[in-house]
């Protein structure tokens, strides 16, 4: 069988959408399955969209997301490298390999040079417009010949190369997804192969590039469908053995448009800032648009590679819902050591005031503290927020809080606990443990009429963590002040 070689080909726009690193998973987990290989190409024909940064921004995006290129352009030591042996792999490199397939195409007369002003092909589009027609290039230039449109090439003339299409002859394709596809050629345009500053369009460079670095499965998202037949012409041009298409369906906002960057976070980073794991965000957007047999939803990469099936790709747009996105993440948060979620949220925290060097002085109580709010987390950003009740300023507000500090019991679970903390050196994790049973013991109160005011004085809530870890990590005179502070709060509602 042929070698599965796949390619993940974006242009250098700055930022790898959301919708873009799907593409890229399903191209990666397919050349997983398959034994093959994953290629990154730079499609960066389009000048005028050059951003500084991109390419490495992009490399960086995929490594995070725990994509590895097998081939193309990569990072090696933080240094911005191509490998393999049919490069180069960014397409402004390749200018000489588009100008000798189009050359041959023009030899061939399946190409033709076109001089038609700007001004003639608006006028043209506009006359079409209003005539209800498809607004499509009218051929004028291919009735110049051959030997006349060199000269004024050679002249210096402004010029395009258009692809010559034969009349009313029907492309035929097969998606994977979209089963068989027939379009004539009556409904297809003359399309620039080459832009008059010598630089390729997509369309020549993507079937020329796919072709020489032998691409025999095109998965890419759904908008490239209808250039696909024009994609197909020029296989059959060249001579060259069509690949396989697979077209994805869309990645949606709630409102099922196209989800873009106007309407907030679609890029790899920002998702990334908001403290969302490798592995959730990747489990997620696999199932946007993908479904296994099974009702299985936690899916490592690994198990990606195994279950996926470009036959249950949907054909239908998949609703990019953050809500699951979380859930899903959630999965994998649970999954991390105390020292793994410590270690990543230590930008978070230190935005919030707490420092690297509290961190490290403090090693035990922040990993107790980790330990403590892990199950909660959606995603690491929110561990300044969970970690509230340790840092943030004490103050008893809750009304609720305040019902339980009014209680009958509370007087008496109150002043046991004072009475106890102050007998106490230290509240060490082993003291925690107990630490309740004792103030049961000594107060003779129990149950929720125990609890709730106990928490309700030290948290200032009545929900939260485990009493346990609340209580170490809090500390005996923190939990004393604590105390004071609710009875006066209690006292003044
Ligand atoms: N350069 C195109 C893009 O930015 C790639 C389309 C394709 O995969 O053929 O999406």
């Amino acid at each position: 069988m042929e070698e599965v070689r796949v390619r993940f080909a974006p242009s250098p726009t700055g930022y790898l959408h959301i919708g873009g690193l799907r593409t890229a998973i399903y191209n990666y987990i397919y050349a997983r399955q398959k034994g093959g290989k994953f290629l990154l190409r730079i499609e960066d024909t389009d000048r005028t969209r050059f951003v500084e940064g991109a390419m490495e921004n992009l490399v960086r995006s995929l490594q995070w997301s725990g994509i590895e290129i097998d081939e193309g352009v990569t990072l090696k030591d933080g240094e911005l490298t191509q490998v393999g042996d049919r490069g180069p792999y960014i397409q402004s490199q390749r200018l000489k390999t588009y100008e000798k397939y189009v050359d041959q195409l023009i030899e061939e007369d399946k190409a033709y040079y076109c001089f038609c002003s700007k001004e003639r092909l608006d006028a043209l589009r506009e006359e079409q417009k209003i005539k209800g027609q498809v607004p499509r290039y009218d051929g004028l230039c291919r009735a110049i010949s051959k030997e006349e449109a060199k000269e004024r090439v050679a002249q210096g003339e402004d010029h395009v190369v258009r692809l010559k299409l034969p009349h009313d002859r029907d492309i035929h394709f097969h998606d994977i997804v979209r089963g068989d596809i027939t379009i004539n050629t009556n409904e297809m345009d003359d399309q620039v192969l080459m832009k008059s500053d010598g630089f390729p369009t997509y369309h020549l460079a993507v079937v020329v590039d796919d072709h020489l670095m032998g691409i025999s499965h095109i998965i890419r998202g759904e908008e490239w469908l209808p250039s696909t037949p024009k994609h197909v012409y020029l296989y059959e041009a060249f001579g060259w053995e069509q690949p396989t298409y697979i077209h994805l369906p869309g990645v949606l906002n709630e409102n099922h448009k196209k989800l873009s960057k106007r309407q907030g976070d679609v890029s790899v980073e920002d998702f990334r800032g908001h403290g969302y794991l490798p592995e959730g965000l990747v489990n997620y957007l696999a199932l946007v648009g993908w479904s296994p047999d099974s009702n299985e939803e936690i899916f490592s990469m690994d198990q990606l590679i195994e279950a996926f099936d470009p036959s249950r790709i949907a054909k239908a747009g998949g609703v990019f819902d953050v809500k699951k996105l979380d859930w899903v993440n959630s999965h994998y948060m649970k999954e991390l050591t105390n020292e793994e979620l410590l270690e990543l949220a230590t930008p978070y925290l230190a935005d919030g005031g707490i420092t690297a060097d509290y961190i490290r002085e403090n090693r035990e109580k922040m990993l107790t503290l980790m330990e403590t709010i892990k199950d909660s987390l959606d995603r690491v950003e929110q561990v300044p927020e969970r970690s509230a009740f340790l840092f943030g300023e004490f103050k008893v507000t809750d009304e609720a809080a305040l019902g339980e500090l009014k209680s009958e019991t509370a007087p008496e679970v109150l002043s046991t606990m004072e009475a106890l903390l102050k007998e106490m050196e230290e509240m060490t994790p082993e003291r925690a443990k107990t630490f309740m049973k004792e103030v049961q013991k000594a107060s003779g109160v129990k149950g929720k009429k125990l609890f709730m005011p106990a928490r309700a004085a030290i948290t200032g809530v009545v929900h939260g963590p485990e009493m346990v870890n609340i209580l170490y990590l809090i500390g005996k005179d923190e939990l004393l002040r604590r105390i004071a502070v609710a009875k006066e709060a209690a006292a003044m509602a």
